[in-house]
């Protein structure tokens, strides 16, 4: 049976335990271990403590900077750490202080607001600054700071007058408010994490507004996506952007990552251009040696790495090569009029020839005429006489001939080697350019370029992509009936449609005769067809025109989107595929490929 401790027992055990662990007898310490001894148990909410939190818990006005203070502190009277509560206790306060240090000139800000109401700024409705201004409203009434940042924040995204409201509502106490933060930064509170967010969040919108907004202008539609985000960054807090906010961004970077490609390429290519027409301009200019300056002045800035003041030099000896060129353009022409000339003075005088013959020949009939009715010497000299002066006469004539026809001979191989030449030089140009001449669209060669570009580039960022095959409908019967040349120009309207069409990010090239290509990046079967029906629907309203006539143009396309790490050797098939599938039905039709064809080209392939 357990026996009773009496109270000296108890003193006696408490004070050898104290012994035992090298405490120092204080009247804490005795009280502690004598409870421990006899089992009682402390209420740490009891006494001062309880009075200590219900003080906290009373408060009128909680920050979260305070409410996570009151829970470390109620924390630390449970485990009576003392030590702590003295340290949290002290945050709290300086925290209040800085708080009440902390004021808005609502007057100025309220001001600022109506003026920036009243005034128009161009972008926006005062019935959209109104609904913005709610949305702020109704979001950041908890907190006042945070409110009048955000207000700021809504009238910067109005116009450019911020300056001055900044200027005039930035708390004069920052600064100091600042430094007492950072004492405490080892120990971020929950208010210092949302400042962070809306800080960054400020920051992204105007890295948004700034710097990428104006980096879009090529791409209309993640343009508009673009500001529909810097609206919601303008607008709600970072709780309130959800994970589409994030797949936005990301879409964004990716358009913008495409067009800076797209710039460098088109850069490249507009150098490779410079580089090529120099070069022809060369060829055709061998003999001239001012030209030929002018051409090594521009050949030089080429050769190295381009920066403004080259380039403008370049672009002065260009000018003058333009005027020089417009010289050697009419070259071309006045051969190919030499010739037709040549031909034409050369069949004049063959009738001229012909015609003095001819004169001739009646001419000799009569002298023969009245050499039959000569009687004498005499008359027969004169007759002799008339005869030589003719045939002289007809000598001559046959001799001025042969001559101009040497000359017209001579003149004429000079213009045709002049047009070989032209004509192979047109021929190499557009044999290593990379745009079709007729289409303007990319040729075959341009599109093998793009196909690695943008298969490369989906596979680093593990995007969708699509290609479209599009073939004109009985495109021979346009041929036909209206002429090859007339042909052409429905090639060409054709192309125009759907670049006009097409979004920043496709790339259209022509496959060959009245086949197009069209690569989609970034963009899943179900998008890739709508764009193509798009350009279905387009070609009914922009007809193409020929002698004031309507003429009809319709296509049949089959769309695949790449499966896995299919190479263009293996999506092209597909797509063509689905696109005769699509004529076989009927043309004038959008097919979707086969996936299970993949498989069965690759096999086919192996
Ligand atoms: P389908 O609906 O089956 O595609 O019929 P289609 O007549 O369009 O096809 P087909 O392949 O029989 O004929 C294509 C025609 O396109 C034949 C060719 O002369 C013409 N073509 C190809 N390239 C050009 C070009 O550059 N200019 C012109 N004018 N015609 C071209
Ligand atoms: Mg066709
Ligand atoms: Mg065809």
């Amino acid at each position: 049976m357990e026996q009773k401790q009496s109270a000296t027992e108890i003193a006696r055990r408490t004070l050898s335990q104290l012994a035992k662990e090298g405490l120092p007898p204080t009247p804490e310490n005795y009280e502690a271990i004598y409870n421990k001894i006899t089992g009682k148990k402390v209420d740490p909410l009891s006494g001062p403590s309880q009075a200590l939190l219900k003080a906290l818990a009373n408060a009128d006005k909680k920050t979260a900077t305070y409410i996570a203070l009151e829970k470390k502190i109620s924390a630390a009277i449970e485990k009576q750490n003392w030590g702590a509560v003295e340290n949290e206790l002290q945050m709290l306060l300086s925290s209040s202080a800085a708080n009440t240090s902390m004021e808005i000139n609502w007057a100025l800000l309220i001001r600022a607001l109506l003026r920036q109401l009243e005034i128009s700024h161009k972008g926006t409705t005062l019935s959209r600054k109104k609904e913005g201004l709610s949305r702020v409203l109704t979001n950041f009434a908890k907190d006042p700071a945070v409110l009048a940042e955000k207000m700021q924040a809504l009238m910067r995204s109005w116009g450019n007058e911020t300056t001055e409201i900044e200027v005039q509502i930035s708390n004069p106490n920052a600064a100091q408010h600042e430094q007492s933060n950072s004492a405490a930064t080892t120990d971020l509170t929950a208010k210092d994490n949302d400042n962070t967010a809306a800080q960054l969040q400020d920051m992204l919108a105007r890295t948004l507004d700034l710097a990428l907004l104006p980096l879009l202008k090529d791409a209309p539609n993640t343009y508009k996506n673009a500001q529909d985000l810097l609206e919601q960054l303008r607008t709600q807090t970072a709780q309130q952007l959800t994970t589409e906010s994030a797949s936005q961004i990301k879409d964004i970077l990716f358009t913008i990552e495409t067009e800076r490609e797209n710039q460098q390429d088109i850069h490249q290519t507009l150098i490779d251009l410079l580089r090529l027409l120099t070069k022809s301009m060369a060829s055709l200019a061998v003999e001239d040696s001012w030209l030929q300056g002018q051409l090594s002045i521009v050949n030089d800035v080429l050769s190295k790495p381009i920066d403004m003041t080259s380039l403008s030099n370049a672009v002065g000896s260009l000018k003058e090569l333009v005027h020089k060129q417009s010289n050697l353009k009419p070259a071309l022409h006045d051969a190919q009029c030499l010739i037709k000339k040549m031909a034409e003075t050369f069949i004049s005088r063959l009738v001229d020839m012909t015609e003095t013959t001819d004169e001739y020949h009646q001419k000799i009939e009569n002298h023969q005429h009245k050499l039959s009715g000569v009687n004498s010497i005499d008359e027969l000299n004169g007759v002799l006489q008339n005869v030589l002066e003719d045939t002289r006469m007809i000598g001559l004539t046959v001799q001025r001939t042969r001559e101009e026809f040497n000359d017209s001979k001579a003149k004429v191989s000079q213009a045709e080697l002049k047009i070989q030449e032209l004509t192979s030089v047109l021929e190499y140009i557009n044999e290593v350019a990379s745009e079709d001449y007729l289409t303007g669209t990319l040729n075959r060669r341009g599109m093998e370029e793009a196909l690695e570009r943008e298969f490369s580039r989906a596979d680093r960022h593990h995007t969708a992509l699509c290609i479209a095959m599009m073939d004109i409908d009985h495109f021979k019967k346009i041929n036909d009936a209206l002429g090859h040349s007339t042909g052409d120009e429905a090639l060409a309207h054709f192309a125009k449609v759907i670049k006009n069409v097409k979004r920043a990010t496709d790339v259209l090239a022509r496959y060959g005769g009245e086949e197009f290509i069209i690569i989609l990046p970034n963009t899943e079967q179900e998008d890739a067809i709508k764009v193509i029906e798009r350009v279905q629907r387009k070609l009914t309203k922009e007809f193409f025109m020929h002698s004031d006539e309507r003429v009809v143009i319709t296509f049949s396309a089959g769309v695949a989107q790449r499966i896995g790490e299919e190479t263009p050797d293996e999506i092209i098939p597909r797509g063509d595929a689905a696109l005769y599938a699509a004529k076989n039905v009927g043309r004038n039709r959008v097919m979707a490929a086969s996936t299970q064809q993949s498989a069965l080209i690759r096999a086919l392939q192996k």
